[in-house]
């Protein structure tokens, strides 16, 4: 357990031991109190848990957090009408206050849903609305109705008893949505569905026992309770803040999302064709609908999925071609740049020798001038090509702008760097040259001062009369404290070093 969850499982712990005191005085005068008691802390600990999450999220936590408020105001006012004033609580203003606590759930829920899944949230809410849909139709036919056909008589006990299973089926269709949502699987979003599935299941035990005209039994309370406890647990538990970072988008996830929109699909007909089993209709006919319904389904589903995976090839095509040049090949400087800072960090974590060259074609301009630019182009993809097999398993090759080109030679010694760029200078094709400047890191300067090192040599590599490498200075440990290197060969000191010298 991370000490930060520490007052979460405490907080936890004196819930349940509440619950357990109510469990026992349930029929207690003070099995209410027991019960208001248990409800506050648990709405307490989510309002603390709301004022805590970071701007961004809060508002999702702030609506669970008023939810459960006006759940506990619907409690008190009952647990009043019930036992102060000696009324019956049913139906009464308690339940406007318990009716308008599933809003506010429900935008809880829903803005949890769209938060998770950032940048497509169109998406999300279709999806949202296609299975609320389907849910609320089968809920209608199989829960609301028959329960407003037993709310008592009146229209409004009617309207009541029919409007708590149509916020649960609001609720449930919801929860499902955050599983296909990419729900992130931590202690706090398993207490939080846990929170709204003991609701549920409570509720759907109210509903139950007003049916069949019993009393409420006592586990139905403690069903509440539990959801109360459970919700507020979540809101303080430290792996809350997780639950509000957007997924990633997963090929998986988008197949298995069609799969629960294709059941959402079916549920309809489904739903017509149980509803209808005691209706004095044609069976046949309603079996070949009902299997001509589901059909149609699972093809547009099938359909669907290879329209998704048609997408999906596309994008991982587009994102291989965002990485690479056009015309040799080679990782471009976006990937370099990448490539590099994630090098750097291994070579720093491991402690190993991390070389850089930069490579540029000597006098490519006149090349161009004399020969024209489309034999520059074979020059350069000749020449990338031959490097590309040099390099092969033992760096990483770019064309970092124009006819520059970077490499990174990790976890090798300065002479088998040189050795290899020597072979690369001589691999340039159409009797061409080239000038290499090459740096070693020094595992503290930053990755641009290490490019730019590497940058220097080349420029001094070019005075020295191209066609050659050259160890930036402060790699030399000859030239450790003296002057910078001159760059003209007239001023050549001996010690200025062209690693390998042309023939
Ligand atoms: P230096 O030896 O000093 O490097 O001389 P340079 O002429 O090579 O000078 P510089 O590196 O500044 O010149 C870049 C030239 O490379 C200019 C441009 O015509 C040519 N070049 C850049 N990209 C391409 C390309 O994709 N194809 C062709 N054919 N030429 C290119
Ligand atoms: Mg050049
Ligand atoms: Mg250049």
């Amino acid at each position: 357990m991370q000490p930060t969850a520490r007052p979460a499982y405490v907080a936890l712990g004196g819930g349940l031991l509440l619950c357990a005191l109510y469990a026992s005085r349930a029929a207690e005068p003070e099995g209410a109190v027991l019960y208001l008691l248990g409800a506050a802390s648990g709405t307490a600990l989510c309002c603390v848990g709301a004022s805590r999450m970071p701007p961004g999220a809060r508002h999702i936590w702030w609506a669970l957090a008023a939810g459960q408020a006006l759940f506990l105001l619907g409690d008190v006012l009952y647990v009043l009408i019930e036992n102060v004033l000696g009324g019956d609580p049913y139906p009464s203003v308690a339940d406007a206050a318990y009716l308008a606590s599933y809003p506010a759930l429900a935008a809880g829920l829903l803005w949890l849903v769209r938060i998770r899944q950032r940048g497509r949230q169109r998406a999300a809410l279709l999806d949202a609305a296609i299975l609320t849909t389907a849910m609320a139709t089968a809920g209608f036919v199989f829960i609301v109705e028959p329960s407003a056909a037993a709310g008592g008589g009146s229209v409004l006990e009617n309207v009541v008893a029919g409007a708590y299973p149509a916020a649960d089926v609001l609720l449930l269709a919801l929860l499902v949505q955050m599983f296909i949502a990419g729900m992130r699987a931590n202690v706090a979003s398993w207490a939080l569905v846990g929170g709204i599935v003991a609701l549920l299941v409570a509720d759907l035990g109210y509903v139950a026992s007003a049916l069949t005209d019993t009393s409420h039994p006592a586990w139905i309370d403690l069903g509440y309770l539990a959801s109360y406890l459970l919700i507020g647990f979540a809101a303080v538990h430290p792996s809350a803040q997780a639950l509000s970072e957007p997924t990633p988008i997963r090929s998986s996830r988008s197949l298995a999302r069609l799969a629960w929109l294709g059941a959402a699909l079916i549920l309809t007909p489904v739903t017509e064709f149980v509803a209808g089993q005691d209706a004095d209709t044609d069976h046949h006919g309603s079996v070949v609908m009902l299997a001509g319904g589901c059909l149609i389904a699972l093809l547009v589903v099938l359909r669907m999925a290879d329209l998704v995976q048609q997408l999906q090839y596309k994008a991982v095509e587009l994102a291989a071609l965002a990485r690479r040049d056009g015309l040799t090949g080679l990782a471009n400087r976006r990937t370099w740049d990448y490539e590099l800072s994630r090098v750097c960090d291994a070579a720093r974590k491991e402690g190993t020798t991390l070389h850089i060259a930069v490579l540029d074609m000597d006098h490519f301009k006149r090349f161009n001038d004399e020969h024209g630019h489309t034999m520059g182009d074979m020059v350069l993809r000749g020449t990338t090509q031959a490097w590309a097999d040099l390099v092969q398993g033992r760096g990483f090759l770019a064309r970092y702008g124009g006819e520059e080109f970077t490499v990174l030679l990790p976890d090798m010694g300065l002479t088998e760097a040189e050795a290899l760029l020597d072979q690369m200078r001589r691999a340039v094709t159409h009797d061409q040259t080239c000038s290499i400047g090459l740096a070693t890191w020094d595992h503290r300067e930053t990755p641009a001062d290490l490019v730019g090192r590497a940058d220097g040599a080349l420029y001094q590599a070019k005075g020295e009369g191209r066609d050659r490498i050259v160890v930036s200075a402060s790699d030399r440990p000859e030239l450790a404290g003296s002057a910078p290197a001159p760059h003209s060969p007239a001023e050549e000191a001996p010690e200025a070093r062209p690693a390998q010298t042309a023939p």
